[in-house]
């Protein structure tokens, strides 16, 4: 999977162009001197077929090949690991410059195949329950790194959902996730639907501003407790950015159809999944088209929450049920490889560097 070191040796002075956007790529084209409307032919090459050498791009002449080769690296950068799940899905690791590392998992499900992307190198959240803020911050990902993720994978023409649910905040990352994702959706990038791209955030309210008004894509909010004092113990921002706050928004300005709006719930047994959690997240949300997705709290080593017994899941999920919130409950997939919510965090790496 790794490129051989002549080819990483080859590369080292050319521009890296894989990611860019359509006008990015017109841009970086026609600085070099190739011609106007090469950068829908490239596009499509590298992002729809695959094809990194040009000498098999047939419907461009030989000067423009040649400027691409003398100038441009055209790979995306590839992971330089995979990990296997029992329960079939996969992660994948990326080394990005600067030692900045990141993982991608990748889950099937039925005729579904989602890729969850990392938005950051590591967190600056400190979200108590999360195994990816207890490993740190280790920078940004550029829009070019972002979408490496699910070109650089074997699996990339068949990924059906993307899901910004990985390490790290992407409303701290939002200008580059947002370039990253108009890729994954144009038609002449990887064409995947925007109804099957999802953001997930703590949320920030002038970036949540942003993101409803100036994309497409369906929103996920962490909620994770209705009240505020506990929501600060379990995930800081409470204390700058109350989700309180952020519901006022969504108000304002709502989610239509056909986006999507979602609050994800992670389930901490004994600490956030009592009759009156249930009742104040119904009396948080009323009235707002979304619904609620609960996901069981993933244990990593050192962490003193405990995950909820099934019948603790489904008590609470009827409890909602009761109160007419329309409720989901997410399986966790790929606990054995570190692959689940909350659980990536390219520690191997982080942890000794
Ligand atoms: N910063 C974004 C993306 C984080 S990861 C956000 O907070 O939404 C995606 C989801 O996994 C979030 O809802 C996060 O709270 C949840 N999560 C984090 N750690 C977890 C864990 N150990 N078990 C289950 N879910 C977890």
């Amino acid at each position: 999977m790794c490129p051989y070191m002549s080819d990483i040796e080859d590369n080292i002075n050319k521009k890296f162009i894989h990611g860019l956007d359509i006008h990015d790529l017109s841009q970086a084209l026609l600085e070099v001197g190739c011609s106007p409307g090469t950068e829908l032919k490239l596009a499509v090459w590298i992002y729809r077929k695959r094809i990194f050498r040009t000498g098999a791009m047939s419907n461009m002449n030989k000067s423009c090949r040649r400027l691409l080769d003398e100038h441009f690296s055209l790979e995306p950068v590839w992971p330089i690991s995979v990990s296997e799940s029992t329960d079939g899905s996969k992660k994948y690791l990326f080394r990005f410059h600067g030692n900045r590392y990141a993982e991608a998992a990748l889950i099937p499900s039925g005729k579904r195949l989602t890729l969850c992307i990392s938005s950051q190198a590591g967190c600056q959240m400190g979200c108590s329950f999360c195994q990816t803020a207890s490993h740190g911050f280790h920078g940004q990902l550029s829009h070019q790194e972002i979408v490496s993720q699910l070109a650089g994978i074997p699996e990339c023409s068949r990924v059906t959902h993307v899901v910004v649910m990985g390490m790290g905040e992407p409303f701290n990352n939002l200008d580059a996730v947002l370039k990253a994702l108009d890729v994954f959706a144009a038609p002449w990038g990887f064409a995947i639907g925007k109804r099957n791209i999802t953001v997930s955030t703590v949320g920030f309210s002038e970036k949540l501003e942003r993101f409803i008004l100036s994309s497409p894509y369906n929103l996920a909010v962490s909620l994770h407790s209705p009240f505020s004092i506990q929501r600060q113990e379990l995930m800081p921002v409470e204390k700058i950015a109350p989700i309180e706050s952020v519901v006022a928004l969504l108000r304002q300005h709502p989610i239509l159809k056909p986006r999507r709006l979602s609050f994800e719930y992670l389930l901490l047994s004994g600490v956030n999944n009592t009759q009156q959690h249930a009742v104040a997240v119904a009396g948080m949300l009323k009235g707002l088209r979304c619904h609620v997705n609960l996901i069981p709290f993933n244990w990593f080593p050192g962490s003193l929450y405990k995950p909820p017994s099934d019948a603790e899941v489904q008590l609470f999920r009827d409890q909602l049920a009761g109160c007419g919130v329309t409720t989901t409950i997410r399986n966790s997939r790929g606990a054995d490889i570190e692959a689940a919510c909350g659980l990536l965090a390219a520690r191997r790496f982080q942890d000794v560097e």
